[in-house]
């Protein structure tokens, strides 16, 4: 079983053919609703990979919050412990896309930002009854804090992908099994530049020397390299022809925690989150682009 600790948001895509300036109003695009938020997607890739999945969420009382929970429960996703903020509205991403893909994008965390360290509380039973818990850094860094003391406190094995890209306390980071940076997000927290394996190594032992069990740092389409203490290896990517690589990241998490929580070793449970996102972005979109357990060659 995989606790999620995260953000839901609704993201909203206008896509044209160029992005409007300041001042500018552009007609003719094509509109979009998905349903995103790093924590939603992670939460979809890891059941979906066959995963028990505890989401722990605050959305607003709202039909966005309303559908994203719906949804969650199609996905067959705990949602018992997904809040239902009075005073703040769901998370909300508006998106605008131009032809070569290129984006701008403004997120208002609504209730996300709301996600209190008594709501980690609330699912401490299913905390305490699962193997891995796994969080983003798109919810409130004391409420991370509070979640990663918990589950380390408890003994689960506690994953960090610290994403959007801030620097973190050496506290959380000494809470960590694994933290899961991608190379920008790698930089922000050591103040190393992260552009292959070497610089991802020098990283990783900086990460490893606050405490965080294993480091994982994703590298693209080269795949993921991974130090622990009896691991330093480079974990290639699959070669595929990547047509959206939105919420790649998201769908390594999620396998990833699946991997560890199903016992498979450090380097095959890495193998396996590659696999996963390598299928991802082969196809359009966020949360819809995570694949289910059976399109898997295991
Ligand atoms: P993020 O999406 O968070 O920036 P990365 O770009 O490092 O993270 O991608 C995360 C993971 O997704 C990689 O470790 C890899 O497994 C997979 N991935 C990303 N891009 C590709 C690609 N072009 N081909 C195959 N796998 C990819």
């Amino acid at each position: 079983k995989v606790v999620v600790v995260g953000s839901s948001n609704t993201d909203m895509v206008v896509k044209s053919n160029h992005l409007p300036v300041p001042g500018e109003t552009i007609l003719g695009g094509e509109f979009l609703m998905n349903p995103g938020g790093k924590g939603a997607n992670q939460a979809v890739a890891a059941r979906r990979l066959g995963a028990e999945v505890v989401f722990v969420a605050r959305v607003g009382d709202d039909i966005f919050g309303r559908e994203s929970v719906q949804g969650f429960g199609k996905e067959k996703i705990n949602t018992d412990f997904i809040a239902v903020d009075a005073e703040n509205p769901s998370g909300v991403a508006v998106i605008m896309v131009d032809e070569k893909g290129e984006n701008c994008i403004a997120v208002a965390s609504g209730a996300n930002h709301a996600l209190s360290a008594g709501d980690v509380d609330k699912a401490v039973v299913q905390i305490e009854s699962a193997s891995v818990l796994l969080m983003q850094l798109e919810s409130p860094l004391a409420t991370v804090e509070h979640a990663a003391a918990l589950g380390a406190k408890k003994g689960k094995c506690v994953i960090l992908n610290p994403a959007p890209a801030q620097s973190v306390s050496d506290e959380l980071l000494a809470n960590l099994d694994f933290i899961t940076p991608n190379e920008t997000e790698a930089e922000i927290l050591t103040g190393i530049k992260v552009t292959d394996q070497e610089s991802a190594q020098r990283a990783a032992e900086v990460l490893r020397g606050k405490g965080v069990g294993t480091v994982v740092v994703t590298l693209g389409s080269r795949g993921a390299y991974v130090q622990s203490e009896a691991l330093s290896v480079l974990v290639p990517a699959r070669n595929v022809d990547a047509v959206d690589t939105t919420a790649a990241g998201d769908t390594f998490n999620g396998a990833l925690a699946v991997g560890l929580a199903d016992g498979l070793s450090i380097e095959a449970a890495v193998g396996f989150a590659n696999q996963a996102a390598a299928i991802s972005v082969t196809r359009m979109g966020a949360q819809s682009s995570a694949p289910f357990l059976n399109e898997l060659e295991l």
